[in-house]
This record gives structure tokens, C-alpha cells and sequence, in this order.
């Protein structure tokens, strides 16, 4: 418990550090986010292309399991979209099939996986990156990234214990 806290309070300084601009948002410091491969990429047999693109980045699978959500559970993970036009949508596809969940670790990895995996409308989505190259609709678009530090902590949490996060 004391680990998991220490680490969302230093992911949560590192944020202020940037918000306030004293580093630049230079300071090269570890962090951890959740990625999940949506039940379109597990279905579609893409497990291997993902995870080889996340190793080629640098990024350290500190944990990774294959889950697979109720409507409930992805209800709970995707609140944040409660209201919006596509969350009955999204939240059925996350759990019309098994996802792997994944706890990324590396410097900045929050931003830089979110730049590996593209924008989340695969047309807009820069060459290179995952959404690009697999994704075939704007909501079955393969991937998930945390987008921030609090939302990364929020969504380890949901998925893996802490005896589970051992790195
Ligand atoms: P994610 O949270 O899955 O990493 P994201 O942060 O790029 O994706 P969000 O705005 O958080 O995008 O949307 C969550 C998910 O909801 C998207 O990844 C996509 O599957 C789905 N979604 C988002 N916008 C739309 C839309 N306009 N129509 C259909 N589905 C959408
Ligand atoms: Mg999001």
C-alpha cells in the first residue's frame, strides 16, 4: 500500500513540477500507465503486433493479464464518458470480448504511449502509430492509454492488485 501511494504522490508532484513549468515538462522521470488491447485487437489475433510495438518503444510490461469485463465493469472504467452519445456504444464493445490489460512502465510513458497509439479517430491518427495501422472505426480502435497521471492510478487500480504491480 505505502509503494502505491509513494508513487501516485511522486506521479502527482511530477505533474505540479509541469504545471508549472519549472522543469520545461523535462524532468526524465519513471512513471506508469495503463494500456489495454481492446477486444477488437484480441479478437483480430493483434496481441503480438501491439506488445512487440510496446517493447520496441522501451516501455517495461511491468504486469499483463487477459480480462474479460461485464457491461458493469466497463461502465465503472469508462464513467468519465457518462452522458456522452457513444458511452452505452463503448461500453459494450469493451465487453463483448476478453482484453488484455497491461501496466506500462518509463520515463513520460503516460504521453508517450498515448503518441505510440495514435488519435483516437484512426483517420486522424498520425503514420506509425498503432490506431493507424490497425484500427477500423473510431470506437473499435484497438487500444486504450491512460491520459493523465491521476487516470493512470485510477485505472491501475481498477484492474491489478498492488502484490500483482510488482514490476
Ligand atoms: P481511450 O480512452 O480508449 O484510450 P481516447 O482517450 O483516445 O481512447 P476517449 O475520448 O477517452 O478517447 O474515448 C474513449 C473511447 O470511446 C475511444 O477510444 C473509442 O473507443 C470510443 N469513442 C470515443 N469517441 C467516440 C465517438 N465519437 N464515437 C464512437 N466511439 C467513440
Ligand atoms: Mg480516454
Amino acid at each position: 500500500m505505502e509503494a502505491f501511494l509513494l508513487r501516485v504522490f511522486l506521479q502527482q508532484i511530477h505533474g505540479w513540477v509541469n504545471c508549472f513549468g519549472i522543469s520545461g515538462g523535462r524532468i526524465p522521470m519513471k512513471e506508469r500507465t495503463l494500456a489495454i488491447i481492446k477486444p477488437d485487437g484480441v479478437g483480430r489475433k493483434l496481441v503480438g503486433e501491439v506488445v512487440k510495438r510496446l517493447e520496441t518503444a522501451g516501455f517495461d510490461i511491468v504486469a499483463m493479464k487477459k480480462i474479460r469485463m461485464t457491461k458493469g465493469q466497463a461502465k465503472g472504467f469508462y464513467r468519465v464518458h457518462k452522458g456522452k452519445p457513444f458511452y452505452e456504444s463503448v461500453t459494450d464493445f469493451m465487453s463483448s470480448g476478453p482484453c488484455i490489460v497491461m501496466i506500462l512502465e518509463g520515463e513520460d510513458v503516460i504521453a508517450r504511449y498515448r503518441k505510440l497509439m495514435g488519435a483516437t479517430d484512426f483517420l486522424k491518427a498520425e503514420e506509425g502509430t498503432i490506431r493507424r495501422a490497425f484500427a477500423t472505426d473510431i470506437e473499435k480502435n484497438i487500444v486504450h492509454g491512460s491520459d493523465g497521471a491521476e487516470t493512470a492510478a485510477f485505472e491501475i487500480g481498477y484492474f491489478f492488485s498492488e502484490l500483482e504491480a510488482v514490476g
